[in-house]
């Protein structure tokens, strides 16, 4: 093993997280910072290329390998895990930029109650109200305390969209239900495309509030406070599975990397895998002592640092912590152990599909572009009478309808399932059709978890990360409840057949969801019940930071990225004002 020389802070990722916890440390600090990347740069002026659906939406150009990394799959504790071999219901990224490069771009904030779920719950509906196997847990952290850092991802990203509610004062235009902000949005909303606005009538004349999705896409040229300039959208249709070609959706490597490549304190080396957390003990105090990867060469560096930063995105973490022995694994049949317990997806589902007479234009758009609405969104309505708890959100967002992904659909009138009849119908529907899709809250539940499959292994012969996954009955009357209301709405867009979604079923691997996967290293108030406090900092090793969406307890409605961000400015600045000066606990 070659043994590196040591700096100060390693950072595992290349993504969102990373790199902007990267951005923080080495403009705020002189710490020599390494950052390892188990993918590669992307190359300026690829995106201007990628404008190619098979290879990149179909053929996941930009995702990570299942060849190479994958997870197994059951949907409880009885049953054998089996790989998933193709990726469907989530697509992690590989490369500088991670996931970030191919994201959306949709930029909600958590609504304030879902950082209190468990209190809050049970203060309203009693002790008993949540299901009996729930695992629902509060954040260990505020809206209120993170509203800043939200406030400070909006600046950085650009976001696109009209506020609802500036410091407790309700605005038109916005979401009424969203928690205060501190400020307005920093650019405009993006154009609303002819189908979302159909939406925004018919729910608006339903006596809903619908607002413009909040958007990283950028509806007009913007400079953040770091002095990155970024154009306004084209329209292309090209965010979700691709790299902006000209730089309008915020990514890593366009809104961070430019301000990273001018500090002479950072390090980015890419084709770095990392295996292993290396760690030692003495008594009761742990200390993380660096990191092991494998280079492009396949040799084994030894990579030691003062401090270790782990941004890996949900799944990666809790694999590398768990392959790391670092933290007690969870434990269903006793409740014991913390890490890889809380594993959450957020429930994406196109609620009612509608079939229109007018084309609607949907091949132009972008990632984060459409009309959303919170009426059916946590607790904003009672749930005394229904039987479950929570909600989500209904949406009509047009991100660029591509003819692979979308062309097939044919309203119930037509019976024929191929041949010609069918093949006209496709292709006189192929415009005229759009989904009113619902995005829901995913509670906790003590059976769904991850840990070390014992009978799959990677190329290395390490164990592959197994998710014990389904949905319960709370989730899937959640979705009868809300599918009615989708179909309600697409009537009064005036659509000329609506097919409801069936229903939710098992947790299906093969349908795409969204890559909103969340849980594993939760964070919490108490270390029992979590693997990291409110500062994301490892709760028996103090120089181990975790970012990212493992961190959430429990799956809100809307997207994470926000969060995931705001938190890690959150850490920044715990990292830099107090643990730098006393290197300990800081919860
Ligand atoms: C198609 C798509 C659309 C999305 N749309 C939205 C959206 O609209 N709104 C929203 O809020 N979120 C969206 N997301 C989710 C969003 O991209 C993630 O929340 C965000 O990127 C998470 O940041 P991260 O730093 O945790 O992980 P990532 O950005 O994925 O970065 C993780 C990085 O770690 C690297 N890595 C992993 N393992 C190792 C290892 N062992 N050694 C070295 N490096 C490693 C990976 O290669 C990757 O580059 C979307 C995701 C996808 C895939």
């Amino acid at each position: 093993m070659k043994n590196l020389p040591q700096v100060d802070v390693v950072i595992v990722g290349g993504g969102w997280t990373a790199l902007l916890m990267a951005k923080e440390l080495s403009s705020r600090t002189a710490l020599a910072v390494t950052v390892l990347e188990r993918g590669r740069l992307h190359q300026p002026g690829e995106y201007l290329a990628g404008m190619d659906e098979l290879d990149y939406a179909i053929r996941f150009r930009m995702m990570q390998d299942p060849s190479q990394q994958t997870v197994t799959l059951r949907h409880n504790p009885q049953q054998r895990a089996l790989p998933i071999r193709q990726y469907g219901s989530f697509l992690p990224g590989s490369g500088v930029g991670g996931a970030g490069e191919h994201w959306n771009g949709v930029c909600h904030r958590g609504l304030p109650d879902c950082f209190e779920l468990l209190s809050r719950t049970t203060e309203k509906y009693g002790t008993k109200r949540l299901p009996k196997d729930h695992a629902v847990q509060d954040w260990g952290l505020t809206y209120d305390e993170l509203e800043p850092h939200y406030a400070r991802v909006d600046a950085l990203l650009g976001v696109s969209g009209k506020a609802g509610n500036l410091r407790g004062k309700q605005t038109d235009g916005g979401n009424p239900f969203e928690g205060w902000r501190s400020s307005e949005y920093h650019t405009p909303p993006m154009k609303i495309a002819y189908f979302s606005e159909l939406f925004r009538t018919a729910a608006s004349s339903l006596g809903y509030h619908p607002f413009p999705i909040p958007s990283a896409n950028l509806s007009t040229t913007y400079t953040n406070p770091d002095g990155v300039t970024r154009p306004g959208c084209a329209f292309c249709g090209f965010c979700e599975r691709f790299g902006c070609m000209i730089g309008a959706k915020a990514q890593p490597t366009n809104t961070l990397l430019p301000v990273i490549g001018k500090r002479k304190n950072v390090s980015l080396r890419t084709r770095a895998l990392v295996r292993r957390i290396v760690s030692e003990s003495a008594g009761k105090a742990r200390t993380a002592r660096g990191v092991v990867y494998l280079d492009e060469s396949g040799e084994e560096c030894f990579q030691p640092a003062d401090l270790v930063i782990v941004a890996t995105w949900t799944l990666n973490n809790v694999r590398l912590l768990l392959l790391s022995g670092i933290g007690q694994p969870y434990d269903p049949a006793t409740g014991k152990g913390a890490l890889g317990r809380n594993l959450t997806h957020q429930i994406s589902i196109p609620a009612a599909q509608a079939f229109f007479e007018k084309p609607l234009n949907r091949f132009m758009g972008a990632g984060a572009s459409g009309i959303t609405m919170s009426d059916f969104d946590s607790d904003l309505f009672d749930h005394t009478e229904l039987p479950f708890l929570r909600g989500g959100m209904l949406e009509a967002s047009v991100t660029g309808a591509r003819p692979i992904s979308n062309f097939g659909a044919v309203p119930r009138s037509v019976t024929a399932r191929w041949g010609s009849e069918w093949k006209k119908a496709a292709v006189h529907n192929f415009d005229r059709t759009g989904n009113i899709t619902f995005l829901g809250e995913h509670l906790a539940y003590k059976d769904n978890f991850l840990d070390l499959d014992p009978t799959y292994r990677d190329r290395f012969g390490d164990p592959l990360l197994r998710l014990t996954l389904n949905w319960r009955d709370n989730e899937r009357k959640m979705v009868e409840f809300v599918v009615p209301k989708a179909v309600e709405i697409a009537k009064a867009m005036n659509a000329a057949d609506v097919i409801p979604f069936p229903g939710l079923g098992n947790y299906d691997a093969t349908r795409y969801q969204s890559t909103h996967v969340q849980g594993g290293a939760i964070m919490g108030a108490s270390p029992e019940r979590s693997v990291i406090n409110p500062y994301l900092q490892h709760w028996d090793v103090p120089n181990l930071f975790v970012l990212g969406g493992s961190c959430f307890p429990q799956n809100f409605s809307s997207h994470p990225t926000m969060t995931i961000l705001a938190q890690a400015f959150r850490t920044a600045d715990a990292i830099v004002d107090r643990y730098l000066k006393h290197p300990t606990a800081l919860a």
